[in-house]
This record gives structure tokens, C-alpha cells and sequence, in this order.
């Protein structure tokens, strides 16, 4: 009889934390959804989320990140290619969240937004989608928010936009009128500015209908989309144009791709520095108006920003939880000690209030455009979103991935992955300073509307504990003389707020213990400070993931 090898039995391992509904498990995100309008939709997203938790999305996911894109740049003969060749898994999962909708389910053909809840809707699949892999969605979050733009140039748009709608995903390397399907970029960042877009060098050269750019980006992340919102220097200004891959007469395009970025995450998504030889290009809007037309844009892409961040965080949690509860220390499961039962329900709480906040700012993105309060809400309140969503990701990824141990820092795991994907949402689309400016203009500039907003907050949080020393904190601050200075602090504030009351719509139980917490008490810097009685843990972290 052959002994048996002792490492063979592993005991006290938690199982993998793989084939879950991610709909069904997610009690905060169903009561968001419905609380924002999108109950009519539940059979559709449980049947999503069944989809995108099973095993092998979340092996798509691990396969297009440890296969990263390539950059062809010449052939073997030494003709330019400036193709970039992906993993088979990357296009599996453009083609499911293609499928899906999440590039362009919130439009309608004649350029105007889809009826409410669309965005609610899309968000919660954004959401979920985010859990398993994040890379891909870059061009689908650009896709769908560079119809705003598009918006200008109607005749223009109205060609693209059966391809754009599309539910297919069509990968080949053609002209963009002979695919079933295309998506879209952008190109705004320099060598010598990104937040300054204003000191972009490439210049546009007008001719009869189109005009020639010349120049370069030093970030254009998914160089396989088929064309480019790109800004450049004409002679009226800064002005945003549409740049095809293939020329209308069918020649490629003069994009000449230099180099991928080596990046710290988001490695399945190529992002490129690209340059202009004479490159074809639309003119989108008048000259000089670039950056106006192209924050239509921006504004959707910081609202996904902010809802992928809170996807990989639900990720971490769920994970977290998962192995807490099979891991047994000191005679004891993980979950059943106070200690990790503070960190987990801290992270919880934190992870309900960022969900329940980007679907109420969805619900706003809905109604905006028939309700100037929703618009204002929308307007004042991306940017603080996104600034404290994705700045509160990198810092609770890290406590979740400690909360496997040893396994959490491992690459097989999910956890390295979700911890390098957490800091770009921060970074890219408007960094965190650049965020809390935006808040102040918004008070600057639309100073009425944007007050109502601080209103609005304060009523609906009324009553949950600190709420309105938060309202007037947040008030005086940012419109004080000297507001930048405090900025920062008001602008998290000010999203922590509207958390609340969001909570107070999806889950008044939460809405308390992150007001108690997060508002009244001073919350520490880490989780699991929070001060919690035993009861309200257990609720928490069920509520966060049913035990199975
Ligand atoms: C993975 C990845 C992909 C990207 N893809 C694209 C893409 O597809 N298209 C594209 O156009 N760009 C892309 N970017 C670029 C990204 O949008 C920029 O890096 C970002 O906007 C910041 O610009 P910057 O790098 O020039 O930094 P800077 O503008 O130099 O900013 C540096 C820091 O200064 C802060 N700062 C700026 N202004 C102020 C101020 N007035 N007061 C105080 N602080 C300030 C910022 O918040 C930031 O923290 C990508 C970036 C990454 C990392």
C-alpha cells in the first residue's frame, strides 16, 4: 500500500468563493436598486448577476489580467500594424458586457437619453460586472459616455449610433461602417498636462470637411476602439474632435501607437501613448469650446468611476466574510471573533452607504433631464462621489485582503488583483484634488442650484445622529473665502452626507449606524473602529452576505 501523502488532505481552508449570485447574495445592492426605481428589473439583474458569479467569469477575469494586451506595432516586413492583440478572455468579456448593454443601454437612437431607471439599472450591472473584472470596462464606460458628447454633432452621430447601440461585439480591425458594432476612446492627456488639458499641444489643421491633427496623447487607454474623442489646438482654440481608426476613403488612420503602459493594475485594458501623424479627424462642437464639450463626457465616466469602485470593494468584502466564516483560529471561526466581527461589519457599513450613494446619484443621472433639482444634485454631487468612493477602495481592499491572512496577499486570489485595480479609479477622469475643485465651482458657478442641493441633504438626513453639524460644516466650508483649504475635508463630508440620506431611502437600520458612526462619532482612519453593540454586527454582516 503506497503511504498516503499528508499534504494531500487540506482541512481549515475556506472553499472558493466561486459560482455565487451576485444579485441574490447582495441584500444592500437589491434594496438600493429598488429604493432608486429599478424593482421592475430584479428578474433581469438576478439573472446577471447568476451569470457573472459563475466560475468561469471569474476565470475570464484571471485569464485576461495574466495575459495582458500586446502592441503590434510593425509587421515582419516592417510595415506599421498599431494594432494591439488581446487575450480571448478579454474579448469574452467585452462581448458579455456588450451583450449586456453596459456600453449604451442609456441612450435611446435619437441621441436622448433612455427612460428611467435606466441608469439605475445599468449601474447595478456596472456594479456587479466591476466584481469580476474591471480592465474591459474602460471602453465600455467610455463608449457610453461619449454619445454625450456626440450629442453636438447630430448628423454625425446619427451614422454611428446603430453601431454604437449595438448588443454585438465585433473585435476585427476594419473601418468602422463595416462592422456590426463599434466602441469609442478618448484622448485628452499630454505628456506635459492631463488636468490641464488646456496646455494640449497636438494642433488641428482645418481642411473642407474634416480636419488634420497633429500631436500626441500620453494616455489613450483602449487603442482598439474605433474612434477617439480626442482634444487638440485649432485655430479657435481648444476643441474636442471624433478621430476614426480608417479614414473615410478606408486607409488607416495616421494613429502611430509608440508603447502599452507597464502598469500597476488594470493590466487585461491597454492604455497607450499614441502620436498623430496628420491624423483625420470630426470636428465635435465649435472651436475653442473642447473642453465644454467633452465634460458631458466626463461627467459619466467619473459616475462609473465611482460605481466599479464600489464593485471591487463589494468583492473584497464578500471574499473577506467568505473566508471568515469557514477559517477557524483559536477554536473559534474567524467570523464568531468580536475582533474580526468589528472589522467586517465596519467595512460592511462603509460598502452599503458607497452603494446606496452611486444609485441615488444614478436615480439623479435619470431624472436630470426633466427635473432641474436631479440635475443639480447630479452635477454637484459626481465629483464628490467619485472622490470619496474611489479614495475609500485602496485602503478597505488592503483591510479585506488582510482578512484572508496570508492567502489574501497571494496572486491566485482575487485580493492582489482588486488591491492594484483600486487606486486608478481615483487617479484617472479627474484626480482627487481636481474632484473637490469641481465641487467648489459647481457652488461658484451655479451657486443657487447647487445650495438647494446642500438643502435638499440636510432635510433628508434629518434627524440621523450628526447629520446637521455635517450640513453646516459642509456649507461653511465650501463657500468660505479661503474654501480650498478645506476642501478635502468638506467635499468627503459632503459625500458621506449623501450617503446617509441615500441610506435613509434603501436602509434606514444603516442609515443610522453609518450616521452614528461616520457623522457623529469620529470615525478612525482604519475600519473596525467603530463603535458597534453586538447585535447590530451579527445584522450587518448577514445582511452584507446571507451565510450559505
Ligand atoms: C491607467 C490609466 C489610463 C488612462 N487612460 C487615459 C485615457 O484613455 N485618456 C486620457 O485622456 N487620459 C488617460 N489617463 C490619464 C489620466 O486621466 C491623468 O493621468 C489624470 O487626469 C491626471 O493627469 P496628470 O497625469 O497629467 O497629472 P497632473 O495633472 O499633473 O496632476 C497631478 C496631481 O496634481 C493634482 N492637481 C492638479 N491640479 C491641481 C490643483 N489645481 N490643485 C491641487 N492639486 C492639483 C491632481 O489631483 C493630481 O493628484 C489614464 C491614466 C491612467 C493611470
Amino acid at each position: 500500500m503506497p503511504q498516503r501523502f499528508d499534504a494531500e488532505e487540506v482541512v481549515n481552508q475556506s472553499p472558493p468563493y466561486l459560482d455565487v449570485d451576485l444579485y441574490g447574495s447582495d441584500q444592500p445592492l437589491r434594496d438600493a436598486v429598488v429604493a432608486n426605481g429599478g424593482g421592475a428589473d430584479t428578474a433581469a439583474l438576478a439573472e446577471f448577476g447568476r451569470r457573472w458569479g459563475a466560475a468561469e467569469m471569474f476565470d475570464l477575469g484571471r485569464q485576461a489580467n495574466e495575459n495582458p494586451p500586446r502592441l503590434r506595432t510593425f509587421d515582419a516586413k516592417g510595415f506599421r500594424l498599431d494594432t494591439v492583440e488581446f487575450h480571448p478572455a478579454y474579448h469574452r468579456l467585452m462581448a458579455e458586457s456588450t451583450r449586456a448593454g453596459l456600453h449604451a443601454s442609456t441612450w435611446r437612437s435619437d441621441l436622448r437619453p433612455a427612460a428611467a431607471p435606466a441608469q439605475v439599472v445599468r449601474a447595478a450591472r456596472f456594479y456587479m460586472a466591476a466584481q469580476i473584472e474591471t480592465g474591459h470596462l474602460c471602453p465600455i464606460t467610455m463608449t457610453r459616455a461619449a454619445v454625450a458628447a456626440l450629442a453636438v454633432e447630430p448628423a454625425l452621430a446619427e451614422r454611428l449610433m446603430p453601431k454604437i447601440l449595438s448588443r454585438d461585439y465585433d473585435p476585427h480591425f476594419l473601418p468602422w461602417w463595416e462592422k456590426t458594432a463599434i466602441t469609442l476612446g478618448m484622448g485628452m492627456t499630454e505628456k506635459q498636462g492631463g488636468t490641464d488639458v488646456r496646455t494640449n499641444t497636438s494642433r488641428a489643421e482645418r481642411h473642407a470637411d474634416h480636419y488634420a491633427i497633429t500631436g500626441h496623447k500620453w494616455f489613450m487607454s483602449a487603442p482598439m476602439c474605433d474612434a477617439f474623442l480626442v482634444l487638440a489646438q485649432a485655430q479657435g482654440g481648444l476643441t474636442c474632435f471624433l478621430m476614426p481608426r480608417f479614414a473615410p476613403d478606408g486607409a488607416v488612420n495616421a494613429l502611430r501607437f509608440q508603447r502599452l503602459k507597464d502598469k500597476l493594475g488594470n493590466r487585461s485594458n491597454a492604455s497607450s501613448e499614441v502620436e498623430f501623424a496628420g491624423a483625420f479627424a470630426w470636428r465635435i462642437g465649435e472651436e475653442g469650446r473642447g473642453v465644454r464639450t467633452i465634460i458631458s463626457m466626463v461627467q459619466l465616466t467619473r459616475l462609473d468611476c465611482a460605481i466599479a469602485s464600489a464593485g471591487i470593494m463589494r468583492m473584497a468584502l464578500a471574499q473577506a466574510i467568505h473566508h471568515a466564516r469557514h477559517r477557524t483560529v483559536f477554536q473559534k471561526r474567524l467570523a464568531d471573533h468580536a475582533l474580526m466581527q468589528g472589522v467586517l461589519a465596519d467595512m460592511a457599513i462603509e460598502i452599503e452607504a458607497a452603494t446606496a450613494l452611486v444609485m441615488r446619484l444614478g436615480r439623479a443621472f435619470d431624472l436630470a433631464a426633466n427635473n432641474p433639482r436631479e440635475a443639480a444634485r447630479a452635477r454637484l454631487l459626481t465629483p464628490a462621489v467619485k472622490y470619496w468612493v474611489c479614495k475609500t477602495a485602496p485602503g478597505l481592499v488592503y483591510e479585506a485582503m488582510e482578512c484572508l491572512g496570508g492567502n489574501g496577499y497571494v496572486e491566485e486570489n482575487l485580493l492582489p488583483r482588486l488591491y492594484r485595480e483600486a487606486p486608478v479609479n481615483a487617479i484617472w477622469e479627474g484626480s482627487g484634488n481636481v474632484m473637490c475643485l469641481d465641487v467648489l465651482r459647481a457652488l461658484a458657478n451655479e451657486s443657487e442650484a447647487a445650495s438647494a442641493v446642500l438643502d435638499t441633504l440636510a432635510r433628508e438626513a434629518t434627524d440621523l445622529p450628526g447629520s446637521a453639524d455635517a450640513a453646516r460644516f459642509v456649507r461653511s466650508a465650501l463657500t468660505c473665502a479661503d474654501a480650498e483649504k478645506d476642501a478635502r475635508a468638506a467635499v468627503g463630508r459632503l459625500a458621506q452626507l449623501a450617503a446617509a440620506a441615500a441610506l435613509r431611502e434603501s436602509a434606514p437600520v444603516i442609515a443610522e449606524l453609518f450616521s452614528r458612526t461616520r457623522l457623529h462619532d469620529c470615525h478612525g482612519a482604519l475600519f473596525g473602529t467603530g463603535d458597534f453593540a453586538a447585535g447590530e454586527i451579527a445584522r450587518v454582516i448577514d445582511r452584507a452576505l446571507p451565510a450559505s
